[in-house]
């Protein structure tokens, strides 16, 4: 078959490997889609991973073959690559370790993964798609799964009117997961044409664009002059975590869902006084994958400018495609057909 494989920082080529086959609880997947996501691209950029390794975790497909002990899925069935709950036992979550550093360890990854035409998964690993809900959007379950996490790690409640610093693709998840969870309002900040149009169609209330709006000062004039009580920072753009402890309120909250790779600017003093809070989310859970999935089958999470005709490349554009999400995007969505 054919993969993506690493072959140094900023080196990726299409080679022809073995087809993986299936143990006795495993099943062989068919790749249909495979997202491209930012930290795939940081992997890329900076070397983060082992040469030799196929990344690529965005992805659904449909299961051709199971081995002989499996009992959960049968060839014909639609799956996304994540989700499943571990078999007793087995850890809840992949444990990053107590002192991990994405900077110094590079970004967990197995060899193994989505940028090739066919995976070999453990039966347990992959959710079933529900019908009804399309490929096009089920190939954000992954995502969408890491935006159902940060907004559950969040102190949100229903009723608020929340910030959304950065509407890539998480960005834009995040903020459609707050819409379906009953926020009041959910304010956009982001530079990228195609990325505001995207927000605006997806149900932001407001898309402020940061290079020519005083983001801090618009959002504490629409929150009455208090600052709204959770912001999330979707963005890793070098003045948003500033930007988002500023324009909370009193005890709100920052919620970190992105990775900066580079030193960003923090000026206490603009902040302190109002005790606020900063808090990370890495990852996601089955709980998470599950939700995401049955928003996706209510249809509060929608693909609508974020896949579209042109998300879609083939193997020979794996490289320029990588290349390209190196610098701001005008695309949201880069989808292999492998
Ligand atoms: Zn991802």
């Amino acid at each position: 078959m054919k993969a993506a494989v690493m072959r140094g920082t900023q080196q990726i080529a299409v080679e022809d490997v073995p087809t993986p086959e299936p143990g006795p609880d495993q099943v062989l997947v068919k790749i249909r889609y495979s997202a491209i996501c930012g930290s795939d691209v940081h992997r890329f950029q900076y070397g983060m991973i082992n040469p030799g390794s196929v990344m690529g975790h965005e992805f659904i497909g449909e299961v051709v073959q199971a081995g002989v002990s499996v009992t959960m899925l049968k060839p014909g069935d639609r799956v996304v690559g994540g989700g499943g709950e571990p078999p007793a036992g087995a850890p809840a979550r992949v444990s990053v370790g107590n002192r991990y550093s994405a900077r110094t360890v590079g970004l967990k990854s197995t060899t193994v993964g989505g940028f090739a035409e066919y995976i070999v998964m453990d039966e347990w690993r992959p959710l079933q798609i529900p019908v009804g809900v399309s490929d096009e959007l089920a190939v954000l379950a992954e995502p969408a799964s890491i935006a159902v996490h940060a907004v559950r790690r969040s102190k949100f409640r229903i009723g608020d009117a929340v910030v959304v610093m950065g509407a890539g693709p998480i960005g834009l998840l995040v903020m459609q997961v707050l819409n379906a969870g009953g926020a009041e309002a959910v304010y956009v900040s982001e530079p990228a044409p195609a990325r505001a149009a995207a927000a605006k169609a997806l149900g932001a209330t407001l898309v402020m664009d940061p290079r020519d709006t005083d983001v801090v000062a618009k959002v504490v004039e629409l929150s009455g002059g208090l600052g709204v009580p959770v912001a999330f920072d979707a963005a890793a753009a070098r003045p948003t975590l500033q930007q988002g402890l500023e324009m909370v309120r009193r005890g709100g909250q920052v919620l970190v869902v992105s990775m900066a790779w580079e030193d960003v600017d923090l000026l206490t003093v603009e902040w302190i006084g109002r005790e606020v809070e900063m808090k990370a989310a890495y990852g996601s859970e089955p709980v998470d994958w599950r939700t995401a999935l049955n928003l996706m089958e209510r249809g509060q999470l929608s693909s609508k400018s974020m896949v579209t005709a042109d998300s879609f490349i083939g193997f020979d554009e794996m490289q320029s495609s990588m290349e390209r999400l190196m610098k701001p995007e005008e695309h949201v969505q880069v989808v292999l057909v492998p």
